[in-house]
C-alpha cells in the first residue's frame, strides 16, 4: 500500500472519454461548500437549471442533474417511467443499447429490442414499423453510441412516437454539445447525459430534462410522500418507483418549489456540471456542435491520409469520436501502450464485435481542439511507423491543416 500523495501523470485523453476536463471546471470544483438549503445554493441550483434549460434547447421545468454518472440518469429515467409489464422498445445498434436493453428489463419492462448492425443506424420508418408492432409505452435509444461511433438521427423520431402516444427517451451522454439535439424541437421526452465527453467535465453528474409528458407518467405512479411517513399506499394510481435514490419522484420534489429533502447535493459536482453549462452558453450551443464537426473532420481526414480506414457509415459517424481500423499486423494494443508510454496519449480500444479490430479516438469538449488533434496525429503517424507501417512523412498533420484552412477560407478567419 502506498500512502504518498497520489499524483496523476499528465496525459491527453483522446479516447471516447473521459476527457481532460477544461481547468475552469476544475477551478469551479474547489469552491468553497455550503448548506444544502443556504439560499445561496438554492440560487445555484436553480440557475444551473435554467443553465441546462440552454443546453438542451427546451422549455422543460423538469431539468436537473441526477448525481452519479451518466449511467445514472439512465437508471433514475427508466427506473421511473417503467412499471413492471410496460412494453420498452429499444433499438440498438451498439453497446449502450444494449446497456438500455439491461436496465429496462430490471425495472421491470418487457423490452423488445431490434437491432442494427455495428457501425449502422436505424432509419425512422424502420422504428415506426417496430412501433406499430410493439405497441410500446416507451421507446429508449441512444443517440451518440460510443462503442460503435455512430450518431442515430432523432429528429423525425419524436413526432412518431407522439403520433402512437409513446414516451421518447434518448441517453445523450456522448452525443450533447457535439451533435445537435434540439429537445423541444424534436420532441423528445426524456433525455439525459454526462459531463465527461463533450461537456468537458469529470465523470459524475447525469443533467437531466423531462417533458410534461414524461413528469405526468412520473407523477402518476405511486411514491411515498416526502419519503418520512412510512406510507406505502400508492399516491397516484400505479405501482411504486423501485429505487429510492433513482425515484424521480422525489427528485423533482427536490429540485423544485417544495425543497423537500432527498439526498444531500453532490455539490462540488454541481459546481462542475454548472460551469461546463456556462462554457457552453457563452460558446453558443451551434457553435459548439461546429467546433466538434471541425475537429472530428481534420482527424477523420488526418487518418485517411496515414493511410487508416475509418469504421461504420460515415454518414452517421458522431462529431466527436472516429473508429479506425487496426491496419493488418499491427498489434492494437501495443500501439496504444506505445501512445500513452512515449506521447502520454490515451485513445480507445473497443468492445464486443468490434474488440481488436478498432481503435476509438474522440475529440471532445475541452479536447476538442486543433493542437489535440495535430498532436495526436503526429504522434500516430510515429507510432504506426514504429510498428512497421509507413505512412507518408506528415501527411496526417497534413490533411488537418488543409481541413483547417479550408474553414479559414470559408469564415474569413485569420
Ligand atoms: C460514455 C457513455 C456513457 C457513460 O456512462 P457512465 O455511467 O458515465 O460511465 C453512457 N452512455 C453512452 C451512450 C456513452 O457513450
Amino acid at each position: 500500500m502506498s500512502a504518498d500523495a497520489f499524483n496523476p501523470p499528465s496525459r491527453l485523453l483522446m479516447g471516447p472519454g473521459p476527457i481532460n476536463a477544461d481547468p475552469r471546471v476544475l477551478r469551479a470544483m474547489s469552491a468553497p461548500l455550503i448548506g444544502q438549503f443556504d439560499p445561496a445554493m438554492t440560487a445555484c441550483m436553480n440557475d444551473t437549471q435554467a443553465l441546462y434549460r440552454r443546453v438542451f434547447e427546451t422549455a422543460n421545468e423538469a431539468t436537473l442533474l441526477i448525481d452519479g454518472t451518466s449511467r445514472a440518469g439512465i437508471e433514475a429515467v427508466l427506473v421511473s417511467l417503467i412499471e413492471p409489464g410496460d412494453r420498452v422498445l429499444v433499438p440498438s445498434f451498439g453497446r449502450f443499447g444494449q446497456l438500455l436493453r439491461e436496465i429496462a428489463e430490471r425495472a421491470g419492462g418487457e423490452v423488445h429490442v431490434i437491432e442494427a448492425e455495428w457501425g449502422e443506424v436505424f432509419t425512422p420508418e424502420r422504428i415506426e414499423a417496430a412501433i406499430r408492432e410493439v405497441r410500446p409505452k416507451l421507446l429508449a435509444l441512444v443517440q451518440g453510441d460510443t462503442s460503435t461511433t455512430m450518431c442515430q438521427p432523432l429528429a423525425d423520431i419524436g413526432a412518431i412516437c407522439r403520433a402512437h402516444d409513446v414516451l421518447f427517451y434518448s441517453d445523450a451522454t456522448a452525443s450533447l454539445a457535439g451533435n445537435p439535439l434540439p429537445v423541444d424541437e424534436w420532441q423528445l421526452d426524456a433525455v439525459t447525459a454526462g459531463l465527461q465527453k463533450c461537456l468537458a467535465g469529470p465523470s459524475g453528474s447525469a443533467p437531466t430534462t423531462l417533458s410534461k409528458r414524461a413528469v405526468d407518467c412520473i407523477r402518476g405512479r405511486a411514491h411515498v410522500e416526502a419519503g418520512l411517513q412510512g406510507a406505502t399506499h400508492a399516491a397516484g394510481g400505479g405501482s411504486r418507483i423501485r429505487s429510492n435514490y433513482f425515484d424521480l419522484a422525489m427528485i423533482l420534489d427536490y429540485w423544485g418549489e417544495a425543497r423537500l429533502n432527498h439526498h444531500t447535493e453532490a455539490t462540488s459536482m454541481l459546481y462542475a456540471a454548472r460551469e461546463c453549462a456556462r462554457l457552453l452558453v457563452e460558446e453558443g450551443m451551434p457553435q459548439a456542435v461546429a467546433r466538434h464537426a471541425l475537429h472530428g473532420r481534420a482527424l477523420v481526414e488526418g487518418v485517411r491520409a496515414l493511410g487508416l480506414q475509418p469504421f461504420g457509415d460515415q454518414r452517421h459517424r458522431m462529431h466527436n469520436v472516429v473508429g479506425v481500423y487496426i491496419p493488418e499486423g499491427v498489434d492494437g494494443e501495443a500501439l496504444r501502450r506505445t501512445l500513452l508510454e512515449d506521447y502520454a496519449i490515451e485513445i480507445g480500444t473497443s468492445f464486443g464485435p468490434l474488440h481488436g479490430r478498432i481503435w476509438r479516438i474522440g475529440t471532445m469538449g475541452y479536447n476538442a481542439r486543433r493542437d489535440t488533434v495535430m498532436t495526436t496525429l503526429a504522434a500516430l503517424e510515429q507510432t504506426l511507423h514504429q510498428a512497421g507501417v509507413r505512412p507518408v512523412a506528415g501527411s496526417g498533420v497534413g490533411a488537418a491543416r488543409e481541413v483547417y484552412a479550408d474553414q479559414q477560407d470559408r469564415t474569413g478567419e485569420s
